[in-house]
């Protein structure tokens, strides 16, 4: 019997010694500790034990039960330790690898060139402008030549909100007011929104802009032609030409139409300029004496240039943009494309 106990003690120890993981631990408690385990059975086994020997026989069984389940413990606090270990490695973060990168946003097209326009422009003494989006009639029509029933308010197709009140269809609004408010010398620019009910590839309900106005004693056309030489050079290249074509706004007298060689073929002709190597960018022209008049400037004493143009139309010229409708979509994979 004290040799099968031994027996049944080395072996044990070496299972537990041998097992590597808790499901192989718990695999020798059964085997030996179990309700059928081994040295379970040794107890059931005491009946065969004569009576005398039985508490002998009992202490050594109990001795046998406390060192296996003893080195089970220990085995058990071992492998535990070791599976934690090992766990934390698996899950461990790898805090030097590098983060993914950020995705910056850019300024949309339109901002982009109104700010190049306003420092542009600033550089040569005018100031910025602002003015209200609804306007009334008086500052978006009468006081710039444009009396009710004239004929050329068929040129502008205007948003009416009722008979005396418009979503503005120029910026002209702003030059306006300005010079009803103020006596020359009167250098200024004013960039915003403007409305009208006009709809196609190049056209669009809703644009952005860019009006310039300088009064004062002298003013002629070739200040105009300078300043406006100036601006296109800086906003397209430093070879670009421009060439002044008669026209008529009943702001302006005399007017003129500003065409600029083109920037995609600098004057070759290709597709965007329609072969002729020119595109037009603006109107122009003289401030027509009676709205300085009207405005409460003296026009034997003063004079003035005006000119006005679409921000989007620059923006369509400069960066190649076939359809207007692309600036105002809102479309990521089309704004990221300016970066
Ligand atoms: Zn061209």
């Amino acid at each position: 019997m004290k040799e099968k106990l031994d027996n049944i003690k080395a072996a044990a120890l070496r299972e537990i010694e041998l097992a590597s993981t808790t499901a192989e631990l718990n695999n020798v408690r059964v085997k030996y500790l179990g309700k059928s385990g081994e040295i379970s059975l040794l107890m059931r086994d005491m009946a065969t034990v004569a009576k005398e020997d039985r508490p002998a026989m009992g202490k050594l069984v109990n001795e046998l039960r406390n060192a296996v389940e003893g080195t089970l413990i220990a085995k058990t606090e071992q492998i535990a330790e070791l599976e934690k270990q090992a766990r934390l490695k698996a899950e461990a973060i790898d805090i030097t690898l590098p983060s993914s990168a950020q995705r910056l946003g850019s300024l949309h097209p339109l901002t982009a060139i109104r700010r190049e326009l306003i420092d542009i422009f600033t550089g040569m003494g005018f100031t910025v402008a602002d003015g209200p989006e609804i306007e009334s009639d008086l500052f978006n029509f009468q006081l710039l030549n444009i009396p009710k029933d004239h004929p050329s308010r068929d040129m502008q197709d205007t948003f009416y909100v009722n008979d005396n009140i418009v979503l503005r269809t120029q910026t002209s609004a702003v030059q306006a007011r300005i010079m009803t408010n103020a006596q020359p010398p009167i250098r200024v620019v004013s960039p915003g929104k403007v409305y009208r009910s006009d709809d196609d590839a190049s056209h669009s309900p809703i644009f952005n802009q860019f009006e310039g106005l300088a009064v004062d004693e002298h003013i002629t056309m070739g200040d105009l032609q300078g300043c406006l030489t100036t601006f296109a050079k800086k906003i397209f290249s430093e070879d670009t030409k421009v060439r002044l074509r008669p026209s008529y706004f009943p702001f302006t007298e005399p007017s003129v139409e500003v065409d600029v060689t083109c920037s995609m073929c600098h004057g070759k002709g290709c597709r965007v300029c329609k072969g002729t190597g020119w595109v037009e960018i603006l109107g122009a022209g003289i401030v027509n004496p009676a709205v300085l008049d009207m405005c409460g400037i003296d026009s034997k004493k003063y004079s003035g240039f005006a000119f006005g143009f679409g921000i989007d139309r620059i923006a369509m010229i400069k960066y190649g943009i076939p359809n207007i409708k692309l600036l105002y979509e809102n479309d990521v994979r089309f704004l990221a494309q300016f970066n």
